[in-house]
């Protein structure tokens, strides 16, 4: 059997490979349609790797039509004779790679498999330019305004509700927004804003984000906004903006130069060519931490308005998240652990929360609370991991994390990883690696047990340094 087997996987072996001059080449085939996440394997797409999005769209608030061309920049990771994009919904007019005819067919509810009139050899350069049209797909991440505008924003998917896209965080690539609306209208983006266009009747704005993005964190919104331009302390320009009725929301965005600069006192230099944020309402209250411009969502008619702590998680994420990208999403408290742990630190330098004391009384409430303690931290599986645990008990991790190692070597690893990882992608056991490595600590025990575990960690884990009451 073993024999036989062996022979049998040579053979298929040997039909994969062609030669050329003698060295064996691996022949042409279909990039896989999953960038190969252990949770969402058939989120973003294997064989290529993006290195530039070029979009153009032209919205009509009227009707909700949205008519677009991508132009992608990618280089092949293998060979290739098909590759597939992302996409949800719409009606593809036309796809053309590297200026010719490219067959195309859709599968499933968001893949565009392309077939080149030619094979692209392994890290050869392509563009491919896909043409579109049609109403965004309620089902995604597009989201109507009552007034006409509208928005996009979502976490794992929002950049395929309105463009074709490699949505995986394993994918990062510079992007231009070009979006034409009626005049009167606004429209907000990632990165920076280089150019308003008005021709008749109608304008454009032409947003560049050159700092890599992924796809979930590209954003775009389309409303009748009041801007808020602000300036850091070196220059860089904050652009906010804010639909009608979200105005409330200025005073605290005024806040964003203090909490860049208070971030950025914690994990070194700011990794985002721009900054701001965009205040809308709709159905739900959140937030999102679109790169350098994170989202603001109000539940209409709830009178709420944004505090400063979620200024701070958000723009936290621009650190970890945005330039340093999950690799799997079963590391989700790599970046939300950290990002509401920073609403703690926010909180005990600017309002004096002594965090001893809050960890204290947090564990002491829920000592004989066993769902407290239930879900994981790390590889909850998946639809489950975006559990609320990461940000009720990601603070209590990183808070005894903090008194397990001390505050130098806490401090030195939380400045190093973003600046080491930045416009990359990383893992939370890298994060663990790097803590350990500051602090001379085998966390392996510590970390299974706050991590791994689905129950309260052992005393000695779960009161470390000073925090014994
Ligand atoms: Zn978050």
């Amino acid at each position: 059997m073993m024999t036989r087997k062996v022979l049998g996987t040579t053979a298929i072996v040997a039909l994969l490979l062609g030669t050329t001059n003698g060295i064996a080449t691996a022949a042409p085939v279909y990039g896989s349609a999953g960038a190969g996440d252990a949770y969402y394997p058939e989120d973003g797409n294997g064989g290529y790797q993006v290195d530039d999005y070029d979009i153009s769209i032209d919205y009509d608030p009227a009707s909700h039509q949205l008519k677009g061309v991508a132009k992608i920049s990618a280089t092949t990771t293998q060979a290739l004779k098909g590759f597939n994009l992302d996409l949800l919904g719409f009606t593809v007019d036309s796809v053309r790679v590297d200026s010719r005819d490219a067959s195309h067919r859709r599968e499933s509810a968001h893949e565009l498999v392309v077939r080149p009139a030619g094979s692209l050899r392994k890290g050869q350069k392509f563009t491919v330019e896909v043409a579109y049209h049609g109403v965004p797909d309620p089902a995604g991440a597009w989201f109507l305004r009552p007034s006409g505008g509208a928005y996009a924003v979502g976490e794992r998917q929002a950049a395929s509700s309105w463009f074709p896209v490699n949505e995986t965080p394993r994918d990062k690539a510079t992007f231009t927004l070009r979006a034409t609306v009626p005049a009167g209208w606004s429209v907000l983006s990632n990165g920076v804003r280089e150019n308003v266009l008005n021709t008749a009747g109608k304008t454009t704005y032409t947003w560049r984000e050159r700092t890599p993005i992924t796809g979930y964190l590209t954003t775009i919104a389309i409303d009748r906004f009041t801007l808020l331009t602000q300036r850091r302390s070196n220059g860089m320009p904050l652009v906010s903006a804010f639909a009608p009725g979200t105005e409330g929301n200025i005073p605290v965005e005024k806040r964003l130069p203090e909490i860049l600069d208070f971030e950025e006192s914690l994990f070194g230099a700011y990794p985002i060519d721009t900054g701001g944020g965009v205040y809308e309402f709709g159905p739900f209250t959140g937030a999102l931490e679109a790169q350098g411009r994170s989202v603001y969502i109000i539940a209409q008619g709830s009178g709420t308005v944004a505090n400063a702590r979620n200024l701070v998680h958000e723009n936290a994420h621009q650190w970890w998240g945005d330039s340093v990208s999950l690799w799997n999403w079963s590391d989700l408290c790599l970046k939300e652990c950290v990002a509401a742990y920073t609403e703690d630190l926010w909180s005990a330098q600017k309002e004096g929360l002594d965090l001893d004391r809050n960890y204290r009384e947090t564990v002491s409430k829920n000592l004989t609370n066993p769902t407290f303690w239930s879900a994981k931290l790390h590889d909850g599986g998946p639809d489950s991991e975006m559990a609320n645990a990461v940000y009720y008990r990601g603070p209590l991790f990183m808070h005894a994390l903090r008194r397990q190692v001390g505050d130098r070597a806490f401090f030195a690893a939380l400045k190093a990883f973003p600046q080491a990882h930045r416009d990359s992608n990383a893992t939370l056991q890298q994060f663990i690696a790097s803590m350990e490595c500051y602090s001379a600590q085998d966390l392996s025990a510590f970390t299974r047990a706050w991590l791994d575990s689905t129950t309260i960690p052992a005393d000695r884990y779960l009161w470390p340094g000073n925090l014994k009451p």
